[in-house]
């Protein structure tokens, strides 16, 4: 144990002792994308042997620049390619491998984790999963990159303010940028993952936290640290936990094909011309009427006003929905 992580211990940060504390202690990583997958990588190298590790999607090319896969797992599902990549680091570790949306069913696998770290790229999971961490009381970061910026939060239930209290309610979906609109530098996921990696240890050590929103920005280094505090009407902070019960987007399969209705939990009202012009930077994106189609790697999404979308060449419900949240970023 001494030797593989002396160089650590020898920062004067983590002794020994804590060193085997934090080898027992159990993290669960919801999303192993930009910044879910180095996030792994890091904390499992600074001495976690017990992750869970869940993701919807699959690993494709444009993941290469900034995720932690290799050509081969191109087509595989993230999750399992993740963990046979951890596997390789640390033999000796336990690694759950989930490969799922988290809904009220999977969000169960959450209950016994000593913290839960975000890399979900989307706000409806965030909301859903701080009212389970907040009812539950597990620690867990939210973490956000986007272009080059980077936003992330220490949400400890009962002693720092919480999701809810900071992002009070959803935006209108379309709204925010996402990885597909403004794209990202690896050097953006890398630093933020690097932020967590600390802040994780050190919660789950018992040591001093960041209680403030952290935003910094890769290229320019610009960094601002805004004291963050419980708004006293929060709901979640008042034990209801209302995204626990709400509906949630749906994905439901058309037949014949490979291709999936989605269904937005709510009534949305989406600016497709706007957004239309945020993703022809990236993207083939076509208006005909009220509806635009957007081509993304093999995928089609024909995109309604209302939030509504048909995705043709999905290989699962859950791989339709991470298109969508992809591009609409809810
Ligand atoms: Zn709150």
């Amino acid at each position: 144990m001494f030797e593989r992580y002396s160089r650590q211990i020898a920062t004067g940060k983590i002794s020994l002792k804590e060193q085997n504390a934090f080898a027992k202690e159990k993290i669960a990583i919801i999303g192993l994308g930009a910044i879910g997958s180095p996030l792994a990588v890091l904390l499992l190298r600074l001495g976690a042997k017990n992750i869970i590790i869940i993701d919807r999607d699959f690993v494709e090319l444009s993941n290469l620049q900034r995720q932690s896969y290799v050509e081969e797992d191109i087509g595989n599902p993230k999750a399992e390619a993740l963990k046979k990549h951890l596997l390789e680091i640390d033999s000796s570790a336990k690694i759950i491998a989930v490969v799922a949306d988290i809904d009220k069913e999977t969000i169960k696998i959450l209950k016994n984790q000593d913290l839960v770290l975000d890399g979900t790229d989307n706000m409806e999971t965030r909301f859903f999963v701080n009212d389970f961490c907040m009812k539950n009381r597990i620690p867990w970061i939210y973490a956000a990159a986007i272009g080059t910026t980077v936003t992330t939060m220490n949400i400890v239930p009962g002693k720092t303010a919480c999701f809810e209290c900071v992002f009070e309610k959803e935006l209108t979906p379309g709204i925010l940028d996402t990885c597909e609109t403004a794209g990202i530098l690896n050097s953006t996921n890398t630093h933020l993952a690097a932020y967590v990696a600390v802040e994780a240890i050190k919660i789950l050590l018992g040591k001093k936290i960041s209680e403030c929103l952290y935003y910094h920005d890769s290229w320019t280094h610009k960094t601002t640290a805004a004291e963050v505090k419980k708004r006293k009407n929060c709901n979640a902070c008042n034990g209801k936990y209302l995204h626990l019960q709400e509906k949630k987007t749906e994905s439901v399969a058309l037949c014949g094909s490979n291709s999936y209705h989605i269904k937005p939990a709510k009534i949305v009202n989406i600016d497709l011309e706007a957004l239309a012009g945020k993703l022809k930077k990236t993207l083939v994106v076509e208006t005909k009427g009220s509806i635009i189609h957007i081509t993304l790697e093999n995928t089609k999404i024909s995109l309604f006003a209302d939030g509504r979308a048909i995705i043709k060449n999905a290989k699962s419900p859950q791989q339709a929905k991470a298109a969508y949240a992809r591009i609409i970023g809810i």
